[in-house]
């Protein structure tokens, strides 16, 4: 009951709506009490009740500060406890996306509405085409993308914040970023840091990328026990930025022809069909191209400069192919040493005008060892077809463009022909 009323008065006093003073200061305070007025009246022989006063005061102020500091202690437990139960539900959110983007937008939305930040940014640990690891930026909340899209960091732990806390595989908190030596100045005037927190994504102890995050706005400070909700945080997110990147390399491999880096077979039939199905439902006068291409007498390019001369030539008239189609425009890897495009919108004439120029453009090209080839360069014959004229299907429109082509190999190959309908 007085436990009770004393806790009341004080929450009113430290303007809380609980406060609790704990039990065992409780009884040792009114045991301490009790033994000290028997042994004043008793052993003393003296209370006067100046002296008795002023030390209930002192007494009193000791134990609520005591008190005060531990309520301080739990209301900080209870808000990291908060954090991450909060963190827990995030992870199993983020388990069920697949797409990088995804997740880095869910990252993003939770970190700012759920932790309170108000400006995250998130880098990504990436290689560079002579090999060497960088920090790239791939997400950001709060800041202007643009503007920090280009500013990449070199693994360099003298170059600032960001590529130290990757080396270090450590989190910190920065508290006045003008000043701190560890800093590059540049990038903090560029986003006006000044305290903010920053950790490593780690996943499977690997270093994947750093995140940052600053109070810009509501300019709450960051205190040390930010950091561990913050750093359990960043093991999720690591943890799952990899996995969904893992899940887009997977679908890529799938479509992909690992040689050229063109479409598979698979793929450009499957597209194929999903574009005749969709143009035919919503284009009125829906039209579409396709060319089929074979590298002629390619059995003699391989056995006269062995196989890995003839996997290079197949790499570049991948590469030429792709150079000369719209972004619109599929290119992909048949089989063996044949090609096939897909050309949306697309009349027999133009797909003809594209074809001979795909044929000039191999013929030209200074392959290694073309001019030991039957006609003293490496060429390339090709068939043309067109919905709906030659075919209203994937596979008929396939099937006429490989009749072309075989019409071009008869008629003394480096061609390009139209066989039309069956
Ligand atoms: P044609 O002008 O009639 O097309 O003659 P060709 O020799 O090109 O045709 P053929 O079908 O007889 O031979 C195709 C050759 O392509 C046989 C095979 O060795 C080669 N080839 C198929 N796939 C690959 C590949 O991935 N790499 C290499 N180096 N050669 C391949
Ligand atoms: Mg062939
Ligand atoms: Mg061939």
């Amino acid at each position: 009951m007085v436990k009770k009323k004393i806790n009341k008065i004080l929450a009113r006093f430290y303007l809380t709506d609980e406060f609790n003073l704990s039990k065992n200061i409780f009884r040792i305070g009114v045991f301490y009490m009790i033994v000290f007025l028997l042994v004043s009246r008793y052993y003393l022989g003296f209370l006067d009740m100046g002296f008795y006063f002023i030390w209930a005061l002192a007494t009193g102020f000791i134990l609520v500060n005591v008190d005060l500091r531990n309520y301080i202690k739990i209301k900080n437990l209870t808000r990291i406890n908060k954090q991450l139960n909060y963190i827990e539900q995030l992870t199993t959110a983020l388990r069920s996306s697949t797409k990088t983007e995804d997740v880095l937008k869910l990252v993003l939305k939770n970190l700012t509405e759920e932790l309170t930040y108000d400006r995250v940014l998130i880098y990504s640990m990436e290689t560079d085409e002579k090999n060497k690891q960088l920090l790239k930026p791939i997400a950001a909340f709060g800041i202007d993308f643009d503007l920090i899209k280009d500013y990449s960091f070199k693994m360099d732990k003298n170059l600032d914040m960001v590529p130290r806390v990757a080396l270090e595989k450590k989190g910190y908190i920065i508290k006045n970023a003008q000043d701190d030596y560890r800093c590059s100045q540049q990038f903090v005037s560029m986003l006006g840091l000044k305290e903010f927190v920053i950790t490593p994504l780690i996943a499977k102890d690997i270093v994947v990328g750093v995140l940052l995050a600053d109070n810009f706005i509501n300019k709450r400070p960051i205190e040390e026990f930010d950091l561990m909700p913050l750093t359990s945080f960043s093991h999720q997110v690591a943890m799952t930025i990899e996995n969904a990147k893992l899940y887009e390399k997977i679908e890529y491999l799938a479509i992909i022809d690992g040689m050229t880096n063109l479409y598979n077979h698979r793929y450009f039939m499957e597209s194929l069909r999903d574009e005749i199905i969709r143009m035919s439902r919503y284009e009125k006068e829906a039209v579409l191209s396709v060319i089929m291409i074979d590298i002629d007498h390619f059995k003699h390019y391989n056995d006269k400069n062995g196989h890995l001369a003839g996997d290079s030539v197949l790499v570049e008239v991948g590469q030429i192919l792709k150079n000369m189609t719209r972004k619109v425009d599929m290119a992909s890897r048949y089989g063996g040493e044949e090609f096939i495009m897909m050309l949306p919108s697309t009349q027999k004439e133009g797909a003809v005008i594209l074809a001979e120029r795909i044929r000039i453009a191999v013929e030209e090209f200074p392959f290694q060892f073309g001019s030991r080839q039957p006609d003293g360069k490496l060429t390339i014959s090709l068939g043309v077809s067109t919905y709906p004229e030659d075919g209203v299907t994937g596979e008929a429109l396939v099937d006429s463009a490989d009749r072309g082509l075989y019409m071009s190999k008869t008629a003394g190959r480096n061609k390009v022909s139209v066989a039309g309908p069956k």
